[in-house]
């Protein structure tokens, strides 16, 4: 089963990712993870990619697609994979595609969790962190007994500098415009799921749950 999740900062991809790769014990994949791992390996290509991010730069698409390429063709891939924000971009699509396709594999689904910019606001606004153990709370969804107070360890709560309406509206409109294109790619090869991400976490699972099941027979 091979899966490509999509979504938003704050749409729970990541959350939903994780719950699939235990169920069908296959790896979640992230582009983070890739990068991390090939570096540690030492491979060639990690050390290329090493040298772009110690210099602060953007690892370009081929040392990046030399990474997923290896990545794949590792043998915990053998059932099946989840990649988690790859690819981003209609280049690194084509690429994947051909690297599967050398790999006797194919896309079994693109799953787009989607939730309203909206409503992507409302939640990065309303978070609150704990300055002392982390934990997360939202003053609508989720809120503290106390108001700006830890349930947990009583710490006292603070709201990120990024996560106010401005900040998150730039940075989830740069998002929406570089994957439409990503959206219409997949829509076009008939791989493309949309879940409504506005559902509770347990709403999401089942209907993910739902599409794979479809996708698995
Ligand atoms: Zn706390």
């Amino acid at each position: 089963m091979q899966i490509i999740m999509m979504g938003a900062p704050g749409a729970g991809k990541g959350t939903q990712a994780a719950k699939i790769a235990t169920k069908y014990e296959i790896p979640q994949i992230s582009t983070g993870d890739m990068f991390r791992s090939a570096v540690a390996e030492g491979t060639e290509l990690g050390k290329q990619a090493k040298e772009y991010m110690s210099a602060g730069k953007l690892v370009p698409d081929e040392v990046t697609i030399g990474i997923v390429r290896e990545r794949l063709a590792k043998s915990d891939c053998e059932k099946g994979f989840i990649l988690d924000g790859f690819p981003r971009t209609v280049e690194q699509a084509d690429a994947l595609g051909k690297i599967l396709s050398d790999l006797g594999k194919e896309i079994s689904a693109v799953i787009n969790i989607d939730v309203p910019l909206s409503d992507l606001i409302e939640r990065g606004v309303g978070r609150r962190i704990c300055k002392s153990c982390g934990a997360t709370y939202h003053i609508k969804f989720n809120a503290p007994v106390k108001e700006n107070v830890c349930d947990a360890c009583g710490g006292e709560l603070y709201q990120r500098a990024d996560d106010t309406a401005e900040t998150m509206t730039k940075r989830l409109s740069v998002y929406e415009a570089s994957t439409r294109p990503l959206i219409d790619y997949y829509k076009n090869a008939g791989v493309y799921v949309e879940i409504d991400g506005r559902q509770s976490i347990s709403a999401v699972t089942e209907a993910l749950n739902k599409v794979l099941l479809s996708v698995e027979g």
